[in-house]
């Protein structure tokens, strides 16, 4: 979840197990530091010496066995919340009973393997990977918010700490508004009542109702008196994701506030996956151009665009591609296909570029009149065959219809003019350019001739 380097003890009377395991969990887990130890002591005194994220020990080891020692982990002043995981052959019941009490958090089954080691620790570390974030945090009694502080510092989560809700109303509407430059939160935590205008309970409110946070973008966890009932309910009311009563418990605290920061990262997560997915749904994979969808989606607003005018839509068809795929194969016509994407990219950056299907593409063409737009189609259709992309000899055949001419068409009826001129192109004898005008269907004025000298016509690329 963040790049800090995660540190594992793992203790095994075994060297070959030990040299194993640490083995296996560098293979496994990025940005990991293994320390192993012989023995109970060597452990406990590691420990002494450095903080560890993880524990493994065996269950029998040469001086004490692995519930003892994890006993004497949960008593430790650095490692109390440290994860303990027993590798162990028999995972019986007696064991489970006595571990729970012994404060250890999970099983490996060793008969699984030690290959399904690696897999399950790099589980277990990203299910416990919650615990880290920037907090905001509202309190107004000074010794209340000097403990709750500590807590949070002994479990490595940082946090700004306002006694006033007003100041954190004012950061939560950077953030809002903001949210490149602002300081940003993952959760707040607040008192419910605080002295001035503004109380917590004014701020949950704000945060919901005003700015409109989700009880996952931004999880609010208030503190309340332990025999507030009617607030406790009133809390939920409002959007509170859940309540500490005071005095604070330590491990009632860091529990919710784990579990809010694990709804928070799942919920950036999410929102950066859906965001990917977009991402891929709108751009072909192969040729790195919109997908159709894309077109679909915003083709038609492209064309209507008045700042867009005159546009041009243009379909490019790849020449007798199916011989390149029987003679070449389909890898090489992958190839071909990557190529002319990324030329059309190049060709028209201000444009759409749309994969349409199979070996065609189509590109909506803003702003152009009919001169640039033919003049630019003409280098390319002569770049295509002259570059030889992917080393193969290919040409293409273009159809275009403009807005100009067929004003008021449906952006479906205005392609089907392109692909009547395309078809034309093909008919005519494939690598050229048709027009499709009211007056009928004509080919491009420079299909032999000189190019006239067009600024926009040269890629400077090239
Ligand atoms: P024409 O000049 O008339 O356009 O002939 P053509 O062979 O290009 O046209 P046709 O429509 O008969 O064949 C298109 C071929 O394009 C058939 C199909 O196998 C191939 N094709 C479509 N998509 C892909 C792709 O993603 N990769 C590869 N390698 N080939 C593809
Ligand atoms: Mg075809
Ligand atoms: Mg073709
Ligand atoms: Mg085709």
């Amino acid at each position: 979840m963040n790049d800090a380097i995660t540190r594992i003890l793992v203790v095994d009377t075994s060297a070959l197990t030990r040299e194993i395991l640490s083995r296996i969990l560098r293979e496994e887990l990025d940005h990991t530091e293994v320390v192993t130890a012989a023995s109970g002591a060597a452990a406990l005194a590691a420990l002494e010496r450095g903080r560890f994220d993880l524990i493994t020990t065996a269950l029998l080891l040469s001086d004490m066995d692995g519930l003892a020692l994890s006993r004497r982990v949960r008593e430790s002043d650095h490692h109390h919340y440290t994860p303990v995981i027993v590798v162990s052959g028999d995972a019986d019941n007696r064991l489970l009973r006595e571990g729970f009490e012994a404060g250890v958090t999970d099983y490996f089954d060793k008969s699984n393997g030690y290959k399904a080691f690696g897999a399950f620790i790099k589980s277990f570390l990203q299910r416990n990977s919650g615990l880290s974030g920037h907090i905001l945090f509202v309190e107004d009694s000074r010794t209340s918010a000097a403990v709750t502080c500590k807590m949070l510092d002994k479990h490595g989560l940082t946090y700004h700490h306002t006694n006033s809700a007003e100041e954190a109303y004012r950061l939560l509407a950077r953030m809002r508004s903001e949210p490149e430059d602002a300081e940003h939160f993952d959760m707040v935590i607040t008192d419910f009542y605080t002295v001035g205008e503004m109380t917590g309970g004014d701020l949950l409110h704000a945060i919901r109702a005003k700015f409109h946070f989700s009880q996952q973008e931004l999880p609010v966890l208030l503190l309340t008196s332990a025999d507030d009932q009617q607030t406790q309910v009133e809390i939920f009311h409002a959007g509170g994701n859940d309540f500490v009563a005071k005095p604070i418990v330590e491990e009632i605290l860091l529990a919710r506030v784990r579990a809010l920061l694990l709804i928070k990262h799942q919920y950036d997560a999410l929102k950066a996956q859906t965001e990917k997915i977009r991402w891929v749904a709108v751009t072909d994979s192969l040729t790195g151009v919109h997908s159709r969808r894309y077109l679909v989606d915003h083709g038609e607003e492209f064309l209507r665009e008045p700042a867009n005018q005159p546009t041009w839509a243009v379909i490019i068809d790849l020449d007798h591609f199916k011989r390149i795929n029987d003679t070449q194969g389909h890898i090489t016509g992958d190839h071909v296909l990557a190529e002319m994407g990324n030329l059309l990219n190049r060709a028209f950056p201000d444009d759409m570029v749309v994969r349409f299907g199979g070996e065609e593409f189509c590109v909506l063409v803003r702003q152009n009149t009919q001169e640039q737009v033919l003049t630019r189609l003409e280098a390319l259709r002569r770049d295509v065959q002259a570059r030889r992309p992917a080393d193969v000899d290919v040409t293409i055949s273009v159809g275009v219809a403009g807005t100009a001419d067929f004003p008021d068409l449906h952006i479906s009826d205005f392609l089907a003019r392109a692909d009547q001129a395309l078809y034309a192109a093909k008919e005519g004898g494939r690598n050229r350019i048709c027009l499709c005008t009211p007056e009928g269907l004509r080919l491009s004025p420079w299909h032999e001739a000189e190019l006239p000298a067009s600024p926009a016509a040269i890629d400077p690329n090239h």
